[in-house]
């Protein structure tokens, strides 16, 4: 038994490969979202905490728990989390007088739910440095 516990401690490469996640159940439609943007590789959606009249999530299907998890093979996953972002505050009116767009990685940051993603915030003025 101690054995076959420390040989599935050793395969598990990552801390966080393992885990599923709120977001996972999101896009799998077990759990309800408002659902603001998708498509076969992305899917965003209104957090359910929101922090400024606009925030929304932008995800990428794939779980990747960080970006430091992130490989090469995903810049242009990483990429088109952007693209999604700045498309939907163009839709939101949101564009011109600007927005942010957070990314928080590991426990440091706040990461709270190991399923990369982009915060995009709007209609409110915010501060520098943050919290
Ligand atoms: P993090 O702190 O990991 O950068 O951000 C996680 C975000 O996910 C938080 O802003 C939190 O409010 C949001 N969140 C957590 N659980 C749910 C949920 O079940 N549904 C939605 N829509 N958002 C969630």
């Amino acid at each position: 038994m101690r054995r076959r516990g420390l040989l599935f401690f050793w395969s598990t490469g990552s801390p966080h490969e393992m885990a599923e996640t709120v977001f996972s159940r999101i896009i799998r439609r077990e759990l309800p979202a408002q659902i603001e943007y998708e498509d076969e590789e992305v899917i965003a959606f209104r957090d359910i905490n929101p922090q400024a009249p606009i925030h929304v999530l932008v995800v990428p299907k794939k779980p990747i728990a960080t970006l430091d998890e992130a490989g090469e093979e995903d810049i242009p996953l990483l990429g088109k989390l952007l693209w999604v972002a700045r498309q939907l505050a163009r839709q939101y009116g949101i564009a011109e007088r600007g927005y942010r767009l957070v990314l928080n990685c590991g426990h440091e940051a706040g990461q709270t739910v190991y399923h990369l993603h982009l915060h995009l915030l709007g209609g409110r003025a915010f501060r520098w440095p943050p919290g």
